[in-house]
């Protein structure tokens, strides 16, 4: 069997021997289960975390991955059927007691990476109760700069398609569908890819969206433009992003 670093995939005595050997990062994706426009389903920012936590643990260095917390925070996708969303304060306690289950078997470090924008500000203020949790044996970090975030697919569009880079628009939008193409490629309605609302990502759209909601901004769910994404382009949002997070967590 190929060494895996998946938590859940491992025996006891398999993690116990990772950590001996100094295996002591556990990197864990926060997703969303939500819309995705008319083309891609409510699982999206859920199977990018799975993928993302791996690529982001592969470049850390002596990390395993725990399960991706699926749900998170999504208010404001709530006018468009089918989304799931958690409190605030029920997500905080989800990864508090992740962090102190994992801290207690001897991890010495917790890195969060949230795979869904509206997991971003939630995971940047619960971080120093998180902190205060495992501290001093264990050390928690995570990655909760969304406007940044957006400049690692912007990159990658523009390496395949510079005049395409426009639409990126950070949700649903040609890099994000360009994911799904690499990683569930039989959930992408490619038919059904369209035009959203087009405008760059800044902090004013960001308070916009989770200020009005998002059907308010796009009445079809999408942020940017999916048109054009092909599974090159995903395999560049996928590794920039993952490069870009393992550097800003410091590897
Ligand atoms: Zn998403």
């Amino acid at each position: 069997m190929d060494e895996t670093l998946l938590l859940e995939e491992m025996t006891w005595p398999e993690v116990g021997e990772a950590i001996a050997a100094g295996r002591t990062t556990v990197v864990i994706a926060v997703g969303a289960v939500e819309q995705h426009g008319p083309h891609l389903p409510l699982l999206v920012d859920a199977v990018r975390g799975d993928r993302l936590a791996v690529e982001v643990a592969r470049r850390l260095g002596d990390a395993l991955v725990a399960p991706t917390i699926r749900v998170g925070c999504s208010e404001h996708h709530m006018g468009f059927p089918g989304t799931i969303s958690l409190r605030r304060n029920t997500l905080e306690a989800v990864c508090l007691d992740y962090a102190v289950s994992l801290a207690r078997h001897g991890f010495t470090r917790l890195c969060f990476v949230p795979s869904h924008g509206g997991n971003f500000a939630p995971l940047a203020e619960m971080l120093p109760d998180l902190r205060a949790a495992v501290a001093p044996a264990c050390r928690v970090d995570a990655y909760t700069d969304l406007v940044g975030f957006m400049v690692f697919w912007r990159a990658a569009v523009a390496e395949h398609a510079p005049d395409l880079v426009r639409r990126v628009g950070g949700h649903a939008d040609i890099a994000e569908t360009a994911e799904i193409l690499c990683i569930r490629p039989d959930l992408v309605r490619s038919s059904r890819a369209e035009e959203g609302h087009v405008q760059e990502f800044d902090e004013a759209l960001m308070e916009r969206i989770f200020r009005e909601g998002f059907r308010a901004v796009t009445p079809n769910g999408v942020l940017g433009d999916a048109r054009g994404a092909t599974e090159a382009i995903g395999a560049s949002c996928i590794a920039r992003a993952a490069e870009g997070i393992a550097q800003a967590l410091g590897r």
